[in-house]
């Protein structure tokens, strides 16, 4: 039987300079770099993953740098936003931290009781920062104290090219509805963290995928045969749904919805520690096995890439 998604996976974006990613997300926002691989479809494409101490489902944060990407645009159908959880004391820290290292800070804002301010990476992602409560852990060795530092996914934000279509296809996820602000409709799943997601109610433009641009949303779901009987359900309503995929880190599907969203379903397990030293987590190139013979190639293709060790970032 289906059951209801706990909650949001991870979200994965595009960019052009994997150093410049590393260095924003590491060092700025205090994220741990948990792997860095290469996009399995497309193997000279780096995979950087981003998260918590482990990069446990619900904080993880992925990009593909495309050196030669031309800009995205924002607008229907995308993902608009991604936005992260900081603790409700942290506002002036943060507000501080981001001015300090040169972030244009748009807020902060009040939306469904919690404070909110918006702001870009260096690519031109719209990212969030938003207060409230959360079950991650934050990471003790990062460079932010740790009472301040982000406490995981808080939510998305979509413009669907049919709201109607999205809607549903939210409530059939296992997303509740649970109010409205304006034209944003907030949905909520039953998970302990990164549950939230935002439905904007308004016609935009259409957007154009390139550097900025969110790629697609990943789902948790508990395992494989949640991902047969997911594909089956999408399959029997004539969505654009793939094969169930070997992610080496999970197991997952992607459906492109009618409204023109690309969700991803993403099981739990193994999760990104597989087969890792957690004190070397995202220090050097990982690839799955079936990859590990063309490992020179790769690595010969790839621009080099320095990565602060958690000292480094302490210093
Ligand atoms: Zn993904």
């Amino acid at each position: 039987m289906l059951t209801d998604t706990p909650g949001i996976h991870h979200i994965t974006g595009i960019v052009r300079d994997a150093q410049q990613n590393v260095d924003f997300y590491t060092s700025v926002l205090g994220l741990r770099l948990v792997k860095q691989t290469v996009n399995f479809n497309e193997k000279f494409t780096r995979h950087l993953f981003y998260g918590d101490e482990t990069g446990s489902p619900g904080t993880v944060l992925t990009f593909f740098p495309y050196p030669a990407e031309d800009d995205g645009r924002i607008g229907k159908p995308q993902i608009s936003t991604a936005a992260l959880v900081i603790p409700p004391e942290s506002i002036e820290y943060w507000l501080d931290r981001l001015t300090a290292h040169g972030v244009d800070v748009d807020g902060p804002i009040e939306r469904f009781e919690q404070t909110v301010f918006r702001f870009s990476d260096p690519d031109g992602t719209h990212l969030e920062l938003v207060t409230g409560e959360s079950s991650v852990e934050p990471w003790d060795d990062g460079p932010i104290p740790a009472q301040h530092a982000i406490r995981g996914i808080h939510s998305v934000t979509l413009l669907s090219a049919n709201v109607f279509v999205t809607a549903s296809v939210l409530d059939t996820l296992g997303f509740e509805l649970i109010g409205q602000e304006g034209d944003r409709v907030r949905y909520r799943s039953p998970g302990d963290r990164a549950t939230v997601i935002d439905l904007l109610d308004r016609d935009s433009d259409f957007g154009r995928e390139g550097a900025g641009s969110i790629h697609h949303v990943a789902v948790r779901v508990s395992d494989k045969d949640q991902l047969y009987e997911w594909h089956d359900l999408f399959r029997e309503r004539g969505y654009d749904v793939s094969r169930v995929k070997d992610r080496h880190f999970f197991h997952s599907l992607y459906v492109r919805e009618p409204g023109g969203i690309l969700f991803e379903l993403a099981t739990e397990q193994p999760g990104l520690t597989v087969e890792a030293d957690l004190d070397m987590l995202g220090q050097s190139l990982f690839l799955p096995p079936w990859l590990e013979e063309d490992r020179e190639m790769i690595e010969g293709q790839l621009q080099p890439l320095d990565v602060p060790s958690p000292s480094e970032l302490n210093r």
